[in-house]
């Protein structure tokens, strides 16, 4: 079977549109009719050269589309069903997928790191070459053969280009808040950068019912919708000392690093308060390395962990995010950012290294 696909080549050279090879479906698996893929920071950390992968590769990993066929053996889904991608197809059986984090799943991380899937193979090829997959999905093409445990059935007739947004950003920024940061209820949350992650942090926060969200990012468009999105003060990073003395002199009870760079986790430790957690969202770019102060942790009692993926099974969280979209709780199309056709994919990637304040979106 064939589709066409946006392949990368390497860090500086553009993405190429082409027609590849994609394999039937196996028994497991389904075909998915790609409608709306979302451009993801870890996208971009490859594309900047900043991780490794193996190439030719099909990027993109936050997609949504429809069914198209389903193999022998699956019975939960059928053709015309919308789905969103889980990019965590797990092995089921590691001590990670055994504690319900498929993300952390280590077949998981080394199929990302090979760029396959878990099998080792891609069911992708160009040319006779193998075509590997980005983040173990390689979205950003027409069609696409997902195990059907990662094609999650959205059900209702929620917009594709918003269902996109659940799969990666804002399963991974609510998700960190509800079932890794777990703020009390009245809390002081502090929410460390206003990209797509951090504005669903944002919105995990008043979720989580968080009394005060203070929200740092030094582009003022990204803290106005911060705000519209529930941040109850906006500070630039100079700005922040200023604004938490009114809100919580002592620091925040929970700060989340949406980042990932090693200032932004150091300021987000330092602004939370003695006894309380720091949370690490974001990816940092390969080989970084973080320059801690041990008074922080003994003296300070200070907490400081990450979050992956939301730190639930996708399969647990979605249904829980999809009633929050429903009842309004959590707000999608406000993080829409422009769309591409899949031809137009480098001016996606263009928009998205600038620092669109919404989702860059690909339209398959
Ligand atoms: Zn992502
Ligand atoms: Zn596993």
């Amino acid at each position: 079977m064939k589709t066409r696909a946006a392949l990368f080549h390497g860090a500086g050279q553009p993405l190429e549109v082409r027609e590849i090879e994609l394999r039937e479906p196996r028994p497991h698996e389904v075909l998915v009719r790609l409608k709306a893929v979302g451009v993801c920071g870890t996208d971009l950390h490859v594309v900047k050269g900043e991780w490794e992968r193996p190439k030719p590769m099909v990027l993109g990993h936050e997609g949504a589309g429809t069914v198209e066929a389903v193999g022998a053996e699956v019975d939960l889904l059928q053709p015309g069903d919308a789905v969103v991608l889980s990019w965590a197809p797990s092995c089921g059986e590691c001590a990670d997928c055994r504690r319900g984090r498929p993300a952390a799943c280590i077949e998981l991380q080394r199929a990302i790191g090979n760029g396959t899937l878990l099998d080792g193979t891609t069911g992708l090829a160009a040319d006779g070459e193998t075509v590997y997959r980005g983040t173990a999905t390689g979205a950003l093409s027409e069609l696409l053969t997902v195990d059907a445990d990662v094609a999650l059935p959205l059900g209702g007739d929620l917009p594709l280009q918003h269902a996109a947004l659940l799969g990666c950003a804002a399963l991974t920024g609510v998700g960190a808040v509800l079932f890794q940061a777990r703020p009390e209820p009245g809390s002081v949350v502090l929410v460390v950068g206003a990209g797509g992650v951090g504005q669903f942090c944002v919105q995990g926060a008043r979720i989580a019912g968080a009394a005060e969200i203070v929200c740092v990012d030094p582009l003022e468009a990204r803290l106005e919708q911060a705000a519209r999105l529930g941040a109850s003060r906006t500070a630039t990073p100079e700005e922040l000392p200023e604004t938490l003395r009114g809100v919580a002199p002592d620091g925040a009870d929970v700060a989340l690093d949406a980042v990932g760079a090693p200032e932004t986790t150091s300021f987000s430790l330092r602004w939370t308060r003695n006894g309380g957690r720091t949370v690490l969202v974001g990816l940092p770019a390969a080989g970084e390395r973080l320059d801690l102060d041990p008074a922080e942790f003994v003296r300070r009692e200070k907490e400081l962990t990450g979050s992956m993926y939301g730190s639930e099974d996708p399969r647990h969280a979605l249904p829980l995010l999809l009633e929050h979209v429903r009842s309004g709780a959590l707000q999608l199309e406000p993080l829409v950012g422009p769309t591409f056709t899949l031809d137009d994919v480098n001016e996606a990637v263009e928009a998205s290294l600038a620092g669109s304040p919404g989702r860059v979106l690909v339209l398959p």
